[in-house]
């Protein structure tokens, strides 16, 4: 019998995770999922996703935490014994959005360490275990995605932490998929716009007016939904010869236009 992939979604109980985990999950992969509240919290999504098929385990800890992540990773080993599939998608937002001029230095460090630095050495240590993997099974197939977002490119100077983290965690894309290629671990970064979430609830009315006035090409907020295809064709291996690359899903934001 064929074991069943891996992936190890972080953050993966709402939001833009739990729309990946979905489709993870209808694509036959099993899943641990990651997020910081407690196991009962996440219940109902677990179970959602244990309906689809998928055998599910969840892993909390602050991904921004040395030993929580390596705590999530051992309980992966443990229950599953192997790890195809990384999804660096838990992220914040700073607690209040404040111009560059005067945003504090505590947000900035909260920001980058929870959406670049954890990311980074998660990926650090996934990518470790996959190369074993690789080296004692030559079939083995794995990927690493980062969810990382439009403000990589776009500056927004109430948000300027958010923004670095997120380009930082372009280049992180770039250097793993480099150091990678020898074992033929592709790393890949979804790019999402305007996403409908916990995360966009308190700015609703504000982006409403702006895709209204024309903000994407596409008039409509992007849902969980759309991340989630995206990321599933990429964990299934549907783009084999693209490592490094950028996925965006953002309806047309960053289109050009005149
Ligand atoms: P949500 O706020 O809806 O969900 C965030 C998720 O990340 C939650 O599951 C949360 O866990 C988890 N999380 C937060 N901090 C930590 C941490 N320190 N350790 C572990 N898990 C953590 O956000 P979205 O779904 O909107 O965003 C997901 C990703 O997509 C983020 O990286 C975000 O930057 C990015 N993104 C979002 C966009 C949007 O418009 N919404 C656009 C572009 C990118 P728990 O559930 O336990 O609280």
């Amino acid at each position: 019998m064929t074991l069943k992939r891996v992936a190890f979604i972080t953050g993966g109980s709402r939001g833009i995770g739990y729309g990946i985990a979905e489709h993870l999950a209808k694509a036959g992969f099993d899943l641990a999922i990651n997020g910081v509240r407690p196991e009962e919290a996440a219940r109902k999504a677990l179970g959602e996703l244990r309906a689809l098929g998928a055998e599910v385990i969840y892993c909390p800890g602050d991904v921004a935490s040395g030993d929580a992540r390596a705590g999530m990773l051992d309980r992966i080993r443990q229950h599953f014994g192997r790890l195809n599939v990384l999804v660096n998608n838990a992220g914040v937002a700073p607690k209040e959005r404040r111009d560059i001029l005067e945003a504090t230095e505590e947000s900035f460090q909260y920001v980058l360490t929870t959406n670049l630095q954890g990311a980074y050495f998660l990926t650090q240590a996934a990518a470790n275990w996959m190369i074993q993997q690789r080296s004692e099974q030559p079939e083995f197939w794995g990927c690493i995605v980062n969810v990382s977002s439009i403000s990589a490119t776009v500056a927004s100077v109430n948000r300027g932490e958010y923004c670095v983290a997120k380009a930082g965690l372009s280049m992180a894309t770039q250097l793993f998929a480099a150091r990678l290629g020898e074992f033929d671990i592709p790393v890949y970064e979804v790019r999402p716009g305007v996403i409908r979430t916990d995360m966009t609830a308190g700015v609703t009315s504000k982006y409403d007016k702006l895709i209204e006035d024309g903000l994407c090409v596409q008039k409509r907020w992007g849902l969980p939904d759309d991340v989630g295809k995206a990321v599933a064709a990429l964990a299934r291996g549907d783009f084999p010869y693209s490592t490094g690359q950028v996925i965006l899903v953002d309806g047309g934001l960053t289109v050009p236009r005149l």
